[in-house]
């Protein structure tokens, strides 16, 4: 097996775990979230800051981006992505289908796969399910995704349902080719994404499909594409269950930091989103408070951190009014405290969480996270 996964507590009232993923390059307490480092970087930050300062465990970096830049190929000849991002710690990939859908041109949908137009310089490519996974083993990933098909919101039942036959279908050759390929193992691991929009009759007959696969984790994807958050909650809340309680469960693309809590009480194991890295870069902040949107002109003279509660870095040494003036002045430092307090505050809210499950106290925190002043500031 190329992951791991125990389950270290579970919280009897919630189904909320405290889990332990293996993975090739290190082990990750979970629930975990997953920074965002798009183009094998998390922008702004140097990999310094996020292994000693921040501790993360695990980055996701996406398939779509490096398949087209650099290549796949040139990364795999300077020794796969962690050395060539110098990256000692785990790495997940996604599949690439949810930019193909986003963001590139002219796609045309097939059963062999999905041809689209790149969005740097027009050229045109082709991803099938054997493909994705060939580029990913190029990049050295140590969780892999299937190819799948991202639906937009909202979407028809009969247009889902197909679209979900095709995920099931790519699923399956991915599965295929990944066992021929991994034949002499070392490499990651490969998980499927349920889809099914938000049909909770097409996630169930989804996931009882890919279960069939035996993979070793399972992704819930097709969420965050514009729909209610509360509707993106009760997606997960039927298509969790379903899943085997000895596999690592991801929800792909959230959430905002008074959703994580949610999420883990619904026995999700895995996130990512760019919500704290974006929302930095353009000057809101989360702390333990509210949001801090730090352009306000309240925050002028402002001597006190970003968050009292914060121990990062940023928090340790810089007053509000000081980053309000870089982000003003346009300077790149602020991008760099900011995301690196905003990450902090996501990691935070994990390591509480996960001590909350341990210690057997994760429904009276999730009572507190729910009566908290969650919303703008
Ligand atoms: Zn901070």
């Amino acid at each position: 097996m190329a992951v791991h996964f125990e389950v270290v507590a579970e919280c009897p009232v919630t189904g909320a775990r405290a889990g332990l993923l293996h993975t090739p390059h290190g082990v990750i307490e979970t629930p975990v979230f997953m920074p965002v480092g798009t183009q094998g970087t998390v922008k702004g930050l140097m990999q310094r800051d996020l292994e000693n300062d921040l501790g993360v465990q695990i980055l996701l970096a996406n398939t779509y981006h490096l398949y087209l830049r650099p290549g796949h190929e040139v990364i795999r000849r300077l020794g796969g992505l962690h050395r060539f991002m110098n990256w000692p710690r785990a790495i997940l990939t996604d599949s690439g289908g949810f930019q193909v859908f986003s963001l590139s041109a002219l796609r045309k949908v097939t059963d062999e796969g999905v041809l689209f137009r790149s969005h740097l310089n027009g050229d045109a490519h082709m991803f099938t399910p054997e493909s994705v996974v060939d580029v990913q083993l190029a990049l050295g990933s140590d969780i892999m995704m299937t190819l799948d098909e991202c639906l937009e919101y909202p979407a028809g039942h009969e247009a889902a349902r197909k679209s979900v036959r095709r995920t099931v279908r790519w699923a399956q050759a991915a599965w295929r080719h990944y066992q021929e390929r991994e034949r002499g193992g070392g490499g990651g691991a490969l998980f499927p994404i349920v889809q099914g929009s938000m049909f909770p009759d097409l996630r169930r007959e989804c996931a009882q499909e890919l279960l069939e696969l035996g993979a070793d984790g399972y992704a819930i994807g097709g969420l965050s594409v514009g729909e209610p958050r509360a509707l993106s909650l009760e997606m997960v809340e039927a298509t969790a269950p379903l899943l085997p309680r000895e596999k690592p469960r991801y929800v792909m693309g959230v959430g905002m930091p008074e959703e994580l809590a949610e999420y883990v009480a619904r026995g999700v194991d895995m996130m990512d989103c760019v919500a704290p890295s974006r929302n930095a870069r353009n000057g809101c902040l989360f702390t333990s408070g509210g949001r801090v949107v730090i352009k306000q002109a309240r925050y002028k003279e402002d001597a006190s951190p970003v968050d009292e509660k914060c121990a990062c870095y940023t928090c340790r040494n810089y007053s509000r009014a000081y980053l309000r003036h870089l982000f003003l002045a346009g300077e790149m430092l602020f991008s760099s405290l900011a995301t690196l307090h905003n990450l902090r505050h996501y990691l935070d809210i994990m390591k509480d969480l996960r001590q909350s499950i341990v210690f057997g106290s994760f429904p009276d925190r999730l009572r507190v996270v729910r009566a908290a002043p969650g919303g703008e500031d």
